[in-house]
């Protein structure tokens, strides 16, 4: 009963804004932080010119959870964010940790650290509360690009997704590593991150255009004992999205880049409808809007818990993208 009540007291639905120190460039060509942060709050300072060319300046002002500012570091995210959630997926709890935002806001720095703390407190739970009683702990790594699946933990082989009659999602051929220790899911952790999608023209630009999903899975055999196959108790998904702003790519002259454009688009338009769906209790929620949300299918019913780590830029330049992610996160709550 205890236990009971420790995971109904985690939120549904946490959405966290992080936002990254002004970097060398912007530093160098003198640009301006426009954020203002408060704990709940973020204001950003917009310049607008008037049809005279003279500027002026426009304030929006959002609430959320928790906003974190540019001193806050990865271990205090951790804290804020997916800690609180770690003892909950021994009861039976699929959660997922989201981060979006436009590309270079900080997305890859927040995400990386975030499933290793994890696994090293599920492992500790493992040893120590939940000693002798047969839980394993689950890792697998894979990125949808142009809204194919791709195992990041076996030389990107491409892999198809079906379902169960049960509702349950099925990645056909997805490897699936157990891990014991710490040093061993740092190394899986690594290889997986080192085979995101490179393509030609350099790492940040096309996994910029891919969804990287990492994902700790908690099981356990029937009676708890190890020779009995074992069974998905909880699942963590640590989801790495595509820049948001390659949803509006779907202009671009290069038909490659518009069609992953438009996928990236519906894929997070998706995203934010079935979270919403989550918050109402709807009985319908519109999985079926992309291969993110199929794919995600089996975390968003029964007992769910989402976190969204909104990041962004700090400079002017990023005022429009900045705007928009903290719209996008707005509408989520
Ligand atoms: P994204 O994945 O959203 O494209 P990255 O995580 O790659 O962005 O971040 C872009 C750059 O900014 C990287 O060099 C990263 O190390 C740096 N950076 C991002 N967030 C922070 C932060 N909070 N503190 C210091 N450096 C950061
Ligand atoms: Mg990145």
């Amino acid at each position: 009963a205890a236990d009971k009540e420790k995971a109904s007291s985690v939120a549904k639905i946490k959405v966290v804004v992080r936002k990254r120190p002004l970097n060398k460039k912007e530093l160098a060509k003198n640009e301006e932080d426009i954020i203002e942060t408060l704990a709940n709050s973020v204001t950003v300072h917009e310049t607008k010119l008037k049809v005279d060319l003279t500027e002026y300046l426009e304030k929006h002002e959002f609430f959320f959870d928790a906003v974190l500012n540019e001193e806050v570091s990865n271990d205090e995210v951790y804290r804020e964010t997916v800690e609180p959630i770690v003892p909950i997926i021994f009861q039976r709890t699929k959660a997922t940790c989201f981060a979006y935002g436009q590309t270079g806001s900080g997305k890859t720095f927040t995400m990386k650290p975030l499933p290793l703390k994890a696994s090293r407190d599920i492992l500790r739970l493992m040893h120590h509360t939940y000693r002798n009683q047969g839980f394993q702990l689950f890792v697998s790594f894979f990125e949808i690009y142009g809204g194919k699946l791709f195992d990041l933990l076996n030389d990107r082989k491409k892999l198809c997704m079906r379902e169960d009659g049960k509702q349950q999602v099925c990645i056909v051929g997805l490897q699936e590593y157990r891990v014991s220790d710490v040093e061993m899911i740092k190394e899986l952790i690594e290889k997986g991150n080192a085979t995101r999608s490179t393509g030609t023209t350099g790492a940040n630009e096309e996994s910029s255009r891919s969804h990287a999903i990492l994902q700790l899975a908690i099981k356990r055999s029937v009676d708890g004992s190890e020779s009995k196959p074992a069974r998905v108790v909880g699942k963590l998904s640590f989801i790495d999205l595509a820049g948001s702003e390659r949803g509006a790519d779907t202009t671009d002259n290069d038909r490659q880049t518009r069609m992953e454009g438009a996928e990236i688009n519906k894929s997070l338009l998706a995203l934010k409808e079935c979270i919403r769906a989550l918050d109402n209790d709807q009985g319908h929620i519109p999985f079926r809007g992309s291969k993110l949300t199929e794919v995600l299918r089996d975390s968003f019913v029964g007992d769910s818990r989402t976190v969204m780590i909104s990041c962004i830029s700090p400079n002017a330049g990023s005022c429009e993208h900045t705007l928009n992610t903290l719209r996008y996160a707005d509408r989520v709550k």
